[in-house]
């Protein structure tokens, strides 16, 4: 059987009402990726039909477990099994949720028929060596980068280097191995903790290669936008008040709307835009990362073909009115929504993890979450759970919501709320063998 959003909706314990004549939406996704849930709601919202395609095949989520069973790996037997229930009941819009999985819907969606993004550009925005060449070459501002090759002599490898330098793996995300080296021993120590990260990374290159490109001094902000026919209209953009300047780069406030003015605002939408023209990517969510330095030039850090990452969504939400999952839903089936304009201020923090160990207890919540402003506080990892801090982690403690009456607001709340949360841990001790 294949499970639609009805089946969700059945667990949910809603009642499942939908005719043949809805439209029917296939959601490529990694089984536990978080964004599926949004999906399903935005589809009950919009009474769009969801067939989720995964590994998902003894999920708890009747929707995954019921869904379409594929290996991500294993692309050309995916798409097999895809085509297939395509003939069986056609789709109406096929969507990746993450960056790993848009690459096969974009495949898929191809076989079918259906507008979304050409393969090769969501090949080119999941990587991170190829982005790099493809901007380059499309005179997109990126910094001068080179990859070294983990399975070589360090040494011999070192002729174009200039510190500071960036190394960082060629598919993670979240931060994950991004490590800046100010120098010779930093970045030998950067090289092996990456390769340690990669360890058990089997694919060909992205276990082997290490991107190492300049450090870009400057203050950097999150670009929220969706594409419609190469059309790029700006959803959200977010400052991060914090200066990321490493040697690690967890990210940590998001804050909505942007305090930079007009000028700068506008530049970063056109590279933004000129970075998704250069890919070649036409449909669909797009998330990315700029810095700006102190000559007001914009350098792109990331332009990826999904929607941000982790709980940021909901702040997108606060900003147009509509739920992130919404608009993307409507825009693939051809229904775009109007967005509204936001007044107000709003922001995230997303709780840094700061010291490896066993989760406890997080104390202060009550007074963390009782700061005017703050609407919502989300602790995500459970007590007993291990906690591992960037660049080995890519995960957060949780979220901090703030809602407020201007920008400066919500970045207030969230630090006042933040200093009163404090995470008690315990150590780690690993058992080895032949120890
Ligand atoms: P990921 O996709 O894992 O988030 P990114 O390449 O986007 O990795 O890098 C994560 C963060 O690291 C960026 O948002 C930025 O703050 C910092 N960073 C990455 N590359 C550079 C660089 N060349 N110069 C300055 N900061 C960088």
């Amino acid at each position: 059987m294949v499970a639609t959003a009805h089946a969700f909706v059945d667990y949910m314990g809603y009642p499942a009402a939908m005719s043949a004549s809805v439209p029917r939406l296939l959601l490529l996704a990694p089984h536990n990726s978080y964004r599926i849930a949004p999906y399903l709601l935005a589809a009950q919202e919009l009474g769009v039909e969801v067939t989720v395609a995964s590994a998902g095949r003894h999920s708890l989520v009747s929707a995954i477990s019921e869904g379409l069973h594929i290996d991500f790996d294993e692309p050309a037997a995916a798409l097999a099994v895809l085509q297939q229930a395509h003939l069986s009941t056609p789709f109406s819009a096929v969507i990746g949720s993450d960056d790993h999985s848009s690459e096969l819907a974009c495949q898929a969606a191809a076989i079918f028929g259906l507008p979304y993004n050409p393969p090769g550009a969501a090949a080119i925005a999941r990587r991170k060596d190829k982005a790099r060449a493809c901007l380059l070459a499309a005179g997109v501002r990126v910094p001068s980068h080179f990859l070294l090759d983990l399975q070589q002599p360090l040494a011999a490898q070192l002729g174009k280097l200039r510190y500071p330098c960036v190394l960082k793996p060629l598919a993670l995300s979240a931060s994950r191995g991004v490590i800046r080296a100010d120098d010779a021993a930093a970045f030998s120590r950067a090289a092996a903790r990456i390769e340690t990260i990669l360890r058990d990374n089997q694919h060909a290159e992205e276990g082997r290669y290490v991107l190492v490109e300049d450090y870009i001094e400057g203050i950097e902000v999150a670009y929220e936008g969706l594409l419609d026919h190469g059309e790029l209209q700006q959803l959200a953009l977010f400052d991060k008040p914090d200066a990321l300047q490493g040697p690690f780069f967890e990210e940590t406030y998001y804050i909505t709307p942007s305090r930079h003015n007009e000028g700068l605002q506008r530049a970063v939408h056109k590279t933004v835009a000129d970075a998704c023209r250069a890919y070649g990517l036409q449909q669909g969510p797009v998330h990315a990362e700029v810095r700006i330095d102190a000559h007001g030039r914009v350098w792109v850090m990331e332009v990826a073909a999904r929607t941000i990452g982790g709980e940021c969504a909901r702040l997108v939400e606060l900003a147009t009115g509509q739920r992130l999952e919404t608009l993307v839903l409507a825009q693939a089936l051809g229904q775009p929504l109007p967005c509204s304009k936001f007044s107000g201020g709003a922001g995230v923090l997303m709780i840094p993890i700061a010291e490896a160990g066993i989760l406890r207890r997080v104390e202060g919540t009550l007074a963390a979450q009782a700061v005017e402003g703050i609407a919502e506080l989300v602790i995500s990892v459970r007590e007993g759970h291990e906690l591992l801090p960037v660049p080995d982690g890519s995960s957060y403690l949780g979220f901090i919501y703030a809602v407020t009456e201007d920008a400066a607001q919500a970045e207030q709340a969230l630090r006042e709320a933040h200093a009163k949360l404090k995470i008690v841990t315990a150590p780690l001790f690993r058992l080895h063998a032949g120890q």
